[in-house]
């Protein structure tokens, strides 16, 4: 077996991993990336995001810090707002049902302006949000939802860019690498226990990358389908995978291999509504336009013609990450979802792309001959009940909770109604799309991952998806590109900073 030296190697090569490399080599070490993939498909699922980042900020000076070349006509001509550190505590605590683990979070929240700020320095570019997170009201753009700000060229040009930054700055990234287990043998200067490496599967060859720390960031499970079945439960192998193929809980298992406890919603997840006959794993040719996130302008039904869940209880970005496992668990994993005329020019842009399953009518008698799978009279019998029920008295306003709802219906539409009478009629059929597993490894606020004694593991530090504890049952939008960076550059600095004196010496 090939045996390599350095005093920090990270597994895999996302955001997270990325981040951790670039703290680890600031604090001087030697590091190397592991990526799983090859070359072309490399960057995880950070890779398949739009890039958006949530992050606090006091108003446009703070977003100048991570955007300074915004322009004055840009800035003039825009509301930006604010976000505040209350704001995001609120968001993660609201949307988990007050479960997601305080002190994680408060790293989280206190961090994210200056690791923004800690990013645009190393070099990555980052751009406002115009496209999906603005409305123009009277001639100005206003952002609303607290997620104002994205990396240039999206998740490509994100993991590219980090990519290219880190190999300016002399870390070594080794594509088709498979980190396979933990090293934790005592070996030469070590007398404790300790995590001294990982060993890999590199083409045909096993390679031991010997290191003084290790930084898991190879991702959650959701690209397993037997850990999807067991652990999110029956029907979850049914899913989609919206991002990369390659996530398929390495990382945990190899710490939990070694006694490392884990933590977390293990039967979460983040999923969205998906196209329906998207392919098994995401296709980076079509990279996040799977998604179909304009339900709350129109309504949702299923294969017995109704409603099953109330399309306006929010903003889409605190929705949309739950209403995946909604419909998962109906008849067939299916849903259709419907617009009429009057809102179809608020519908996305990923509704326009051409792998889509979409159905036109100008009648809904013939919308519901359409609908495949569909019982067309329980669906034109719902449809009258709804279009009744919309309290037309309370102005539609797509810019904020507008409370126009629906009266004395189950399940309600808190806001956002229209009755779904003005042709042509429009309906696009989804499933489920699952985007990452909740339940990880237990770190603490140093990103060291800790056994289930709740004492730290010697060298083994993680961040990413693959840590557990931060997200249950939901998670406000931009949240795992935001929380990847904090911990990986915790993970790494932590890392680096462990790395023992007698190796650092002997290089
Ligand atoms: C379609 C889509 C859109 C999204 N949009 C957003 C968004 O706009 N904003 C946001 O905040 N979040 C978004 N997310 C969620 C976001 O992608 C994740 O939270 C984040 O990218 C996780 O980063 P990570 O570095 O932990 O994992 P990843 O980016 O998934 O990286 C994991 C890495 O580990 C590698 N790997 C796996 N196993 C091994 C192994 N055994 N050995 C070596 N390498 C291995 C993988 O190849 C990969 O490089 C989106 C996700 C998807 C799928």
């Amino acid at each position: 077996m090939a045996v390599m030296d350095f005093d920090v190697v990270v597994v895999g090569a996302g955001n997270a991993a990325l981040c951790a490399a670039l703290a680890a080599r600031e604090n001087h070490a030697k590091v190397a990336v592991l990526e799983r993939a090859p070359e072309e498909q490399d960057g995880g699922n950070s890779r398949f995001t739009a890039g958006a980042f949530r992050c606090v900020y006091a108003g446009v000076d703070d977003l100048k810090k991570i955007m300074p070349d915004l322009s004055a006509e840009e800035i003039a001509n825009t509301d930006f707002g604010t976000y505040t550190e209350d704001q995001f505590f609120d968001d993660m605590f609201r949307v988990t049902q007050y479960r997601a683990d305080p002190d994680l979070v408060e790293h989280l929240v206190r961090s994210s302006l200056a690791t923004m700020v800690w990013m645009r320095e190393k070099g990555v570019r980052f751009v406002p949000i115009y496209g999906r997170q603005a409305f123009k009201i009277a001639g100005k753009f206003k952002f609303w939802g607290g997620l104002t700000v994205e990396s240039w060229g999206g998740g490509p040009g994100l993991v590219d860019s980090l990519k290219s930054i880190c190999r300016r700055n002399g870390i070594e990234i080794f594509h088709q690498t498979r980190a396979l287990s933990l090293v934790f043998e005592d070996f030469l200067v070590f007398e404790d226990f300790a995590v001294h490496g990982v060993r890999a599967r590199r083409g045909n060859d096993l390679v031991e990358f010997r290191a003084g720390a290790v930084v898991l960031a190879c991702g959650g499970f959701e690209s397993n389908t037997e850990w999807r079945t067991r652990y999110l439960g029956q029907g979850w192998e049914l899913a989609k995978v919206r991002g990369t193929w390659c996530n398929t809980g390495d990382g945990i298992r190899m710490a939990l291999d070694i006694g490392a406890s884990p933590a977390g919603h293990w039967s979460g997840c983040h999923a969205v509504q998906w196209e329906r006959n998207a392919p098994e794993f995401g296709d980076l040719k079509v990279g996040d336009q799977f998604q179909k996130h304009s339900y709350p302008w129109g309504i949702m039904v299923n294969a017995l013609g109704q409603r099953f869940v109330d399309e306006g209880a929010d903003f889409r970005n605190y929705t949309y990450a739950k209403y995946g496992r909604v419909v998962l668990e109906q008849p067939q994993q299916f849903a259709w979802q419907l617009f009429d005329a009057k809102v179809s020019h608020l519908v996305r842009d990923e509704y326009r792309i051409k792998q889509v399953t979409k159905v036109k009518a100008d009648t809904l008698e013939q919308l519901a001959e359409k609908l495949e799978g569909v019982d067309a009279a329980g669906f034109l019998e719902m449809i009258k009940r709804y279009n009744a029920a919309v309290d037309q008295s309370v102005p539609f306003n797509p810019n904020i909770k507008d409370g126009r709802g629906t009266r004395g219906l189950t399940p309600p539409k808190s806001n956002w109604a229209n009755p779904i009478d003005t042709p042509p009629f429009e309906a696009y059929q989804v499933t489920c799309g699952v985007t990452f597993s909740f339940g990880g490894l237990r770190t603490d606020t140093r990103a060291q991952v800790l056994d289930t004694d709740l004492k730290a593991i010697p060298g083994l530090f993680a961040a990413g998806e693959l840590v557990g504890g931060l997200f249950y049952f939901n998670y406000p939008g931009g949240t795992g590109l935001m929380s990847g960076a904090v911990f990986g550059r915790t993970a790494g600095t932590s890392a680096a900073r462990a790395v023992p004196r007698t190796l650092a010496a002997a290089k």
